[in-house]
């Protein structure tokens, strides 16, 4: 049986591998927790709010081994309605962050990662998502990805039903995964124990956005 188990256990090695001091602890590639998840990092292409790649190409969507859990139960959820999860970005260096943060300089969107905790991506605790269908084709969702506009609160509604259906389906996914949502970002995530995986002083002093359900559903 040892025997056995010593491919496994390299293979955790391997996975865990990708720890991020600045993360504050392991993180997994989300598709090897479950490799059904569609990944599309926008910030490693062009098509985002600065227009170039902010990460490496080949870059994977890295999140703290419990947030690739709960994806998977919301992946598991969704696929019995014939919708899948397809991550636009997960665990992001504080680097990344503060082009970010000069790109925009709006700070209902984007947190300064020179106040607090910064952003809770920078913790691997946070994902921003979205839904495919069956096919993983993109389905109607009342915005794009970083889209500072009202059609971001979660509570739009959009000009067709098929836009409330869909964003109430990938909320009560990722509630019943273990998940809080934000009030401003429908796609924004992140998970209801956050401050479990930051330091004390930083968890208690923390003044983060996201870190619980905002409004009903
Ligand atoms: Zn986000």
């Amino acid at each position: 049986m040892r025997r056995l188990n010593a491919p496994l256990l390299a293979l955790v090695a391997v996975t865990l591998s990708s720890l991020d001091a600045n993360a504050g602890g392991p993180l997994v590639d989300i598709r090897s927790v479950d490799p059904t998840i569609i990944v599309e990092l926008r910030y490693a292409g062009r098509n985002n709010l600065v227009g170039y790649p902010l990460y490496p190409q080949g870059t994977s969507a890295l999140a703290r081994p419990e947030v690739a859990s709960g994806l998977a139960a919301a992946q598991a959820f969704l696929r019995r309605y014939q919708f899948g999860l397809k991550i636009w970005d997960a665990y992001r260096p504080v680097t990344v962050q503060e082009k970010l943060w000069h790109a925009s300089h709006n700070s209902d969107y984007v947190a300064n990662p020179e106040i607090g905790v910064g952003s809770l991506h920078s913790w691997g605790v946070a994902v921003d998502a979205t839904l495919v269908d069956t096919w993983n084709r993109p389905v109607r969702m009342p915005s794009d990805f970083d889209d500072f506009t009202p059609a971001a609160m979660w509570r739009y509604a959009g000009p067709h039903p098929d836009i409330r259906a869909h964003v109430h389906l990938l909320q009560v996914a990722m509630r019943d995964a273990g998940f809080w949502g934000l009030r401003t970002e429908w796609w924004h995530f992140t998970i209801a124990d956050w401050q479990k995986y930051l330091p004390n002083q930083a968890a208690r002093t923390a003044q983060v956005y996201g870190t619980q359900w905002q409004g009903k559903l």
